[in-house]
């Protein structure tokens, strides 16, 4: 099954040809606006050499693996060129060539050998479980998929959603060291059975549970789940769920008692991958909590991290992960709140080198902290 629709070699041509060099993906593009290289317009060329099964040069390959895959160009294009898709595609056709950054072949290496895309082991996953009821419980209702950054990176946010849950008396379980990564940096790099590999394994340990809904932590996970979710729901009768719509869904039935907390002002980073539905719903959510005012950031940029940007161009990651911090620094508000595990680890991360003086929390920790007690 594949994942993604391939076009066809004729199509494919077409969409690549229908550039028509207006650059308008340049003004948009992250990596391009702190680099002035690795533009969006170039990538398209890069894929027509490709697509001539042409060898690309060490600057070509450079060029298809410095973007985040974040979309913001495909956006702005007139043409609705997919560049994303098209970053993905090529990035197969390099892999395909036995050229892939050694970066990028390690993290697949580890989601496929110890089902983590972290240089970690799969069993520190369970070090942020403080209750053993909560691991493998076969009766449990729903399955909390944590993922490897809620987990493992900032374990603080599958403890709030955990804290979340009991509150609002939610029957859930973890998998534990049992839950495998999710793939999506081998959908990132057009590796699609490694992605099947993976959900198949940890739809398995679901199975073995007898749950048949999931709610997911990180919205690369979600968009993985989702993207399977007619496949799941017709073979499994899998309900998938992002942790997102469920708060959203908990707090508007007043299953979560928010205290009053003091004054603050908080800005919210929309990460790629969540929808725009999905930022509504955090937008909501935070609206309904008293004496927080929330301010919107002026430019809502992707964090810098996604697709493997963030270990082979730390430099440019940590210039684009900035844009936000210094965004929201400006605008003077408390609290950074993030929507997605990755993104949060990445501000964090980049909060600590720059020194930036604003707190950096996830939706799960600032609801988390706001319940009453
Ligand atoms: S997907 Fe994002 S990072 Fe990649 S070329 Fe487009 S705008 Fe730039
Ligand atoms: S915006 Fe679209 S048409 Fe214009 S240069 Fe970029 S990819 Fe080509």
């Amino acid at each position: 099954m594949a994942l993604i629709k391939y076009y066809g070699f004729m199509d494919y041509y077409e969409v690549l040809t229908s550039c028509t060099d207006c650059y308008a993906c340049e003004e948009v593009c992250p990596v391009y606006g702190v680099t002035e290289l690795y533009s969006p317009n170039h990538k398209i060329k890069i894929a027509l050499k490709l697509l001539n099964a042409e060898i690309p040069s060490n600057e070509e390959i450079e060029d298809i693996y410095a973007c985040m895959r974040c979309g913001a160009c495909e956006q702005r294009c007139s043409q609705k060129i997919q560049i994303a898709e098209i970053v993905r595609l090529s990035r197969k056709k390099i892999a395909d060539m036995g050229l892939m950054p050694d970066t990028h072949r390690k993290i697949i290496e580890n989601i496929q050998d110890k089902g983590i895309s972290l240089n970690r082991e799969r069993t520190e996953r369970n070090n942020w479980i403080e209750n053993d009821n909560i691991s493998l419980n076969l009766n449990a209702k729903y399955v909390y998929l944590t993922g490897c950054f809620a987990s493992v990176m900032n374990s603080n946010i599958a403890k709030s959603t955990a804290k979340i849950f009991d509150e609002a008396n939610v029957d859930f379980t973890v998998l534990g060291d049992k839950e495998v990564c999710c793939g999506v940096f081998a959908l990132d790099n057009g590796m699609d059975e490694v992605v099947i590999e993976s959900v198949k394994k940890n739809i398995n340990v679901i199975n073995s549970i007898g749950s048949k809904d999931v709610i997911v932590a990180c919205p690369a996970c979600y968009k993985i789940y989702a993207r399977l979710y007619n496949h799941l729901v017709d073979r499994y009768n899998i309900n998938v769920k992002s942790i997102i719509d469920v708060i959203h869904y908990l707090v508007d039935e007043d299953r979560i008692k928010i205290k009053n907390s003091s004054f603050l002002t908080v800005s919210i980073h929309k990460s790629c991958n969540i929808s725009d539905d999905q930022y509504n719903s955090v937008i909501d959510t935070i609206k309904k909590i008293p004496k927080v005012e929330l301010v919107n950031l002026k430019n809502n940029v992707c964090c810098g991290a996604a697709s493997g940007v963030r270990p082979k161009f730390p430099a440019i990651s940590i210039e684009i992960g900035s844009k936000t911090l210094e965004d929201a620094t400006n605008l003077g508000v408390d609290i950074l709140i993030t929507t997605c595990p990755f993104c949060n680890f990445q501000f964090n991360d980049v909060k600590k080198r720059k020194k930036y003086d604003i707190r950096v929390a996830d939706f799960t920790e600032f609801i988390s902290e706001l319940i009453r007690s």
